[in-house]
């Protein structure tokens, strides 16, 4: 077994820290396979200058890396403050004003970019910055602006999100901000789009029948932070179900739902998209100490190895690449904790209640998985056009590199935040698969176990059938 493949993949959030071609290479280099580019923060400009540097780098270095456009949703977040920062203390009340070209002038009366006048009732609780700092909302002041008052002493910074747990936002979660971003995201070279507080199915149909009217062929990922998206399993699964792939957005959900919840969750989300063939992405704070320093604490490695072992796809970093001192030292570090847990852990198989047609694909998947490590294969080769072959052999987590060859560039990209895959666009052909691993012998990407002469492949494959995926071949080569 070749121990050189990272099978948990990582996302990178791309900021201040890392806006450069020369970072963005340093982190794909390091170890990133996917960027996750925040439409909260920066301009279009910025983004679309920062597509062409992750494609760039791709290219010169030939591999896969995924670009993900993250919607902010219906977050709400403080406006510009004086100085970027206002003090408050316990007691303090403050008015939170929307206001177009309302200016702060460093008082207790502060921008908010969103009209919560209209939605909140007195007594319900608030938080800022992110839940450091709880209040109570204590009067409506006009019909542009609430006061609050604050429970603990702290500090507020700009653009730092808002939360109001208990307050009724009446569905339709998809604000003109998203609808702007979306379409100037379709005429982007995205492989995904994410949605923030996601609270239905129905939220993630919706955004899906968008991006299909624009021609987009990006892959679609619920942001699971809700109260409301996780009030039931039934409900979580119908998410999951109606996504391509889900973020358990970590950050968000502990201030909306309480702390404690969130690891329960995240395993649950974890076995959910496996059972149903889904990406899994964990995120927020995995090493967040290392914003400002260049060591992680015993608990952000626990907590990385735990996701690592619990069989997530893919783990993210936040304001660690995006704004921190350490931004490829901390992609560094989750590699080699990545890397350590992988060779000295085992992920648990799955019990999958796949229906109609991932039916075949679980059963082809699993066979497929269970003979390559029986045989002890080198790599199990996954032909797919769509993608869906590839997302059920991942789903399956087999302890040795999937490599996929697809002739569709968009789909590569995507794959390349699969569990273990590693993708490769080549023309169509019946046997590219195997042609592929050739290639890869080669080429030295592909190792053989040692002792062994010939590469020892399982490949997966199907023609346009009505299964799509049909075959099982062991090849050395
Ligand atoms: P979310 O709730 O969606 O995670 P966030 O505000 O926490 O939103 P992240 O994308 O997690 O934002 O990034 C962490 C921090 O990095 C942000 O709060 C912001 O300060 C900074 N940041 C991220 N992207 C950018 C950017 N493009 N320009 C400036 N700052 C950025
Ligand atoms: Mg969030
Ligand atoms: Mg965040």
């Amino acid at each position: 077994m070749s121990k050189l493949f990272k099978r948990t993949k990582i996302l990178a959030t791309i900021g201040p820290a890392t806006n450069s071609a020369e970072k963005i290479e340093e982190v794909i280099m390091a170890g990133v396979n996917g960027c996750r580019l925040n439409c909260s923060h920066g301009s279009n400009e910025e983004r679309a200058q920062q597509i062409k540097w992750i494609r760039e780098a791709a290219e010169k270095k030939g591999r896969s890396v995924a670009i993900l456009q993250d919607l902010q949703g219906p977050k709400i977040r403080l406006g510009m403050l004086k100085d970027n920062h206002l003090d408050v203390k316990r007691g303090d009340e403050l008015v939170l004003e929307s206001k177009e070209d309302f200016e702060h002038n460093g008082g207790m009366t502060v921008p908010v970019q969103y009209n919560l006048a209209e939605k909140v009732k007195v007594g319900e609780p608030i938080s800022l910055f992110d839940g450091k700092i709880k209040a109570t909302i204590t009067g409506i002041e006009s019909d542009t602006a609430i006061r609050i008052e604050i429970l603990n002493d702290g500090f507020i910074m700009s653009k730092k999100g808002i939360n109001l747990p208990d307050t009724d936002f009446g569905g339709d979660i998809i604000t003109p901000k998203d609808m702007a971003d979306i379409e100037r995201g379709a005429e982007e070279d995205y492989d995904y789009v994410s949605l923030s507080f996601v609270q239905s199915a129905d939220d993630i149909l919706k955004l899906k029948q968008i991006l299909l009217s624009l021609g987009s062929t990006a892959k679609v990922i619920a942001k699971i932070e809700t109260k409301k998206a996780i009030e039931s399993d039934e409900r979580l699964e119908e998410i999951v179900k109606a996504s391509d792939g889900i973020m358990v957005a970590r950050g968000d959900m502990a201030v909306e739902a309480g702390a404690e919840v969130v690891p329960i969750i995240q395993r649950k989300l974890i076995a959910m998209c496996r059972a149903h063939a889904k990406l899994c992405i964990v995120a927020t704070q995995m090493l967040s100490s290392m914003v400002d320093n260049p060591e992680p604490t015993r608990a952000e490695v626990s907590d990385v190895a735990t996701a690592v072992v619990q069989g997530a796809d893919v783990v993210m970093l936040s304001d660690e690449t995006a704004n921190g001192k350490y931004p490829v030292e901390t992609v560094k570090e989750m590699k080699k904790v990545i890397l350590y847990t992988q060779n000295h852990s085992r992920i648990a198989p799955i019990s999958r209640a796949p229906e109609g047609e991932s039916a075949v694909y679980d059963a082809i998947s699993s066979a497929a998985a269970r003979l390559a490590e029986k045989i002890e294969a080198d790599v199990i080769m996954c032909q797919t056009a769509s993608g869906a072959t590839a997302f059920a052999m991942a789903a399956q987590r087999p302890n040795l590199p999937i490599v996929s060859v697809t002739s569709n560039p968009r789909v590569a990209n995507q794959l390349a935040l699969l569990y273990a895959n590693s993708a490769f666009v080549r023309p169509y052909s019946e046997e590219f698969g195997y042609k592929l691993a050739k290639e890869q012998k080669e080429s030295g990407y592909l190792r053989v176990e040692e002792g062994r002469k010939d590469l020892l492949a399982v490949i997966v494959s199907g023609d346009k059938n009505k299964y799509g995926t049909d075959t099982i071949r062991v090849r050395q080569i």
